[in-house]
């Protein structure tokens, strides 16, 4: 089967029009929008004991809907997930001295809200399969100090959660979902985000439903509600207005990470459309997957037999040696053909500079207990996860393509892009390397 010369050899582009400009917003968001403006009340969260301590009649509404729509018992909006994981932190106790496991393989707030508390993030290393905490890399990464472990559903896909749960119940930790690119995805028959004790949710703008910017903690357990609830809002006025505080939260001081009632009504709305928005992304990622089979070199996105992916990212792996191009050409010929991708998602994030033990020694200030320089689980060097830095050097190519409003077309002419490169391939390589690339 030909499929024509590619573009960087001079053949038509597989896709002549840029992508369209993501959005999602539709009649619904806009009448709950409205409905707010008319009623005058923008917020309706007051920092005290009593009704209004838990927000305003759309985030309440809100909230009753997450828990209906992943079956938990308890939701609490805030500000963004970044302000969920501090709060779901928190609620797990971790503070001073205390280690929390994360994959270094994530947004950077996974880790940044474990230093927030004056705790020491531990990366643990990635399942090349999935792309999430390796189980055994969090085995052996346990210590003395170890409070929690938060496993990232990177892509939209379940890390190993019901291994971490049992680990994490096994030796009386705390497991927190960074569920914020993954609502609606399965881990077996369980939504993501609802097997940790607690899960995060992201409503920021590039996530599959969206407010601009918000996010929402579930949990099972109305202690570790009743504590996010008080990081959100200021919860040391209303401890003193308590007759008496959990022992546990003495110390606890709350932030203002609360979420308007505008924002609420977009996000009511957003929920409400989960499966409208996610369905295209499953659809169309499974086209891809077929497109791609059987091309040597290159692994679709793997999904455990009974558990579902949702494709906030379409994450596939490359073996240059086997495809017969680097990851760098593969790029380079793709943007030639008009279809988008980008390589290696982000660094390891222990290689920030905020990691740098020289960094660490000047500013005691910013999270006393993130530098243990004694303790041999904490690295921060390169190579201390070799999985996830081979990902981001090497392997691993992102499309963001799966959208709810893409179709089969957009997923068949990023098909026809690869499969153009790949017949080609030997011409393609001569190509660019004449031109001093590599
Ligand atoms: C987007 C994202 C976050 C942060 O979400 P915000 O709502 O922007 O704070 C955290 N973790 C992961 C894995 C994310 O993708």
């Amino acid at each position: 089967m030909s499929t024509g010369m590619p573009a960087i050899l001079g053949g038509t582009p597989a896709r002549t029009k840029p992508y369209p400009p993501v959005n999602t917003l539709g009649p619904e968001e806009r009448r709950l929008v409205l409905d707010v403006l008319d009623s005058g009340v923008l917020s309706d969260f007051v920092a005290h004991d009593g009704p209004s301590f838990n927000g305003g009649r759309v985030v309440k509404q809100l909230e009753a809907e997450f828990c209906a729509r992943f079956g938990v018992e308890h939701a609490i909006s805030v500000n963004s997930a970044t302000s969920g994981l501090h709060c779901a932190l928190a609620a797990a106790l971790v503070g001073l001295g205390d280690e929390v496991i994360i994959p270094p393989y994530t947004m950077s707030a996974t880790a940044t809200t474990v230093a927030c508390l004056n705790a020491t993030p531990v990366f643990a290393d990635i399942d090349p399969k999935t792309f999430c905490l390796d189980v055994e890399d969090v085995k052996r990464k346990l210590t003395p100090r170890t409070k929690a472990i938060v496993a990232v559903n990177l892509f939209g896909g379940p890390a190993a959660l019901h291994a971490l749960r049992a680990l994490a119940d096994a030796k009386g930790l705390s497991l927190i979902e960074d569920n914020a690119q993954g609502p609606g995805a399965k881990a077996g028959v369980d939504w993501t985000g609802t097997v940790g004790h607690l899960g995060v949710f992201s409503l920021n703008f590039h996530k599959t439903i969206q407010c601009g910017e918000g996010g929402v903690v579930v949990t099972r357990d109305a202690r570790l509600a009743d504590r996010v609830r008080l990081m959100r809002n200021h919860g040391e006025v209303v401890q003193a207005q308590r007759p008496s505080i959990d022992p546990e939260l003495e110390g606890l001081l709350g932030y203002n990470y609360r979420l308007t009632e505008l924002q609420a009504a977009v996000a009511l709305a957003q929920v409400r459309r989960l499966d409208e928005l996610t369905e295209n992304r499953i659809v169309m990622a499974d086209a891809l997957s077929k497109g791609l089979a059987g091309i040597d070199g290159l692994t679709p996105p793997y999904v455990a037999a009974g558990d579902k992916h949702v494709y906030y990212m379409y994450a596939f792996k490359i073996d240059e040696q086997k495809f017969g191009l680097s990851r760098a050409e593969l790029k380079a010929a793709l943007d030639a053909e008009g279809v988008f991708t980008s390589v290696g998602y982000v660094v390891p994030i222990y290689l920030y500079p905020m990691y740098r033990k020289s960094v660490a020694a000047k500013r005691r200030g910013f999270g006393a207990g993130i530098w243990h320089p004694s303790d041999a689980s904490v690295s921060y060097e390169k190579g201390a996860c070799p999985v996830t830095e081979r990902m981001h050097e090497k392997e691993l190519v992102l499309t963001n393509i799966c959208r709810a409003d893409l179709g089969h077309a957009d997923a068949m002419e990023f098909v026809t892009a690869i499969r153009k490169v790949f017949e080609h391939r030997a011409a393609v390589r001569d190509k660019l390397r004449a031109h001093g690339g590599r």
